[in-house]
């Protein structure tokens, strides 16, 4: 149960080139949709903590993860994890993948440590290899798993224990799959980007979403008028954004799954000044809840820490309003997470948007709102303005219509 399919992270997928263009879609049924509406109503009602047992035990501070990676080797290549690159002239104990897949899981722990502001804490890991023939053509994700277990030596999986299996040639299509709560990670794709993104759902994570209403007409906020793309935050790798030494999760999924920070509440009508959503400071989320629908609003400064390539984003200092809620809006995808409100700058009025003539084409996707804009909520009958956007804060009002 719990289980969620994944796209393919191609980018920091090094070694394995022919699989590298693979960018499929496959989405869970309806059983992960159930499943995910029920712990969201929960944790709306809990302050957003994670609703499910086992989530949460993954989640406490005093739990000490660890990660047990067993790479499955193929029957053919034997070598597979134990080959040496040749012309090296540095011996080393590793081959060069089980050393790149040591690599990938240094660096997703440091990526949580640092996106949990430290308090996660994290044992040594360790690896083991299967001998030839484990990996296996199927598409068997807990077949996988037992098998990773019997290698690693594992009867259970203890609290806080992430086994981390990778199938080559696993024949499911995805790169990852990882399960809310859960203590057990398949991955074919075995760069870093995957690792994270998987473990981030082990850890409570959904996706990191946007939504688009047509004309760019939040008033009418519904499920045929608007659509929300799973995967859409262009912001962190529960969404879409590249890997880069910066990337980090939005404050609004930090705020709501770990708690670091913890989001303010907003005071309707007071000016409430919020920092760039890094990590040195607290000031940088505020929460406000209407009705069962969260919204969240943070400070984004993209030549600060902007950390992608593609050009859909004005790229312009903005408050970003990420919301959680209504019910339509998590039928619109298996996992949505926090919703990123996006329009197009076409859409606008020039006086709003001021965009360089000769940054083209137009029809910009923005992912924020700028100095002086206005806009009302969808789904609650109050509007945002943004009074200032200063190179590290920004002041904005919230207040009721
Ligand atoms: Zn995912």
């Amino acid at each position: 149960m719990g289980r969620q399919f994944e796209p393919v992270w191609a980018h920091s997928f090094k070694f394995l080139p022919k699989y590298a263009q693979i960018l499929d879609l496959i989405h869970g049924g309806d059983c992960m949709k159930r499943i995910f509406a029920a712990v969201l109503g929960l944790a709306l009602l809990t302050s957003i903590v994670p609703a499910t047992a086992a989530s949460k035990a993954q989640n406490e501070w005093a739990t000490t993860h660890k990660i047990v990676y067993v790479g499955l080797t193929p029957k053919d290549q034997p070598n597979f994890w134990t080959e040496n690159e040749t012309d090296t002239t540095t011996a080393t104990s590793d081959g060069a993948m089980l050393a790149f897949a040591k690599e990938t899981v240094a660096n997703t722990i440091a990526f949580w440590k640092q996106n949990s502001r430290g308090k996660m804490k994290f044992a040594t890991s360790k690896f083991f290899i299967g001998k030839a023939g484990t990996a296996t053509e199927r598409c068997d994700s807990s077949a996988d798993v037992k098998a990773a277990m019997k290698i690693a030596g594992l009867k259970s999986v203890p609290i806080g224990t992430h086994i981390v299996v990778v199938n080559v040639y696993d024949t499911c299509g995805y790169a990852g799959l990882g399960a809310f709560g859960g203590n057990s990670v398949n991955l074919r794709s075995f760069g870093t980007t995957t690792l994270i993104h998987e473990l981030g759902h082990n850890f409570g994570y959904y996706h990191s979403s946007a939504m688009y209403c047509k004309n760019s007409d939040f008033k009418k906020f519904n499920a045929t008028n608007c659509s929300v793309d799973e995967y859409g935050d262009f912001r962190d790798l529960m969404g879409n954004d590249e890997w880069c030494p910066d990337t980090t999760l939005s404050a609004t999924q930090r705020a709501t799954i770990f708690h670091t920070p913890l989001a303010k509440s907003v005071k309707i009508g007071a000016e409430l000044t919020l920092d760039v959503s890094n990590m040195s400071t607290d000031r940088i989320i505020y929460e406000f809840g209407y009705k069962g629908n969260w919204y969240f609003f943070e400070y984004y400064v993209p030549s600060v820490n902007r950390c992608m390539s593609f050009s859909s984003i004005l790229y312009a200092p903005q408050i970003q309003v990420r919301m959680i809620g209504p019910a339509w809006t998590v039928a619109k995808g298996n996992s949505v997470g926090p919703i990123l409100i996006v329009r197009s700058d076409s859409d606008l009025p020039t006086s709003v948007v001021n965009v360089d003539p000769e940054m083209l084409p137009r029809d910009l996707t923005l992912t924020g709102f700028l100095e002086g804009e206005s806009f009302q909520l969808p789904g609650a009958p109050y509007t945002l303005t943004v009074k200032s956007t200063g190179s590290t804060s920004a002041v904005f009002t919230l207040a009721k219509n």
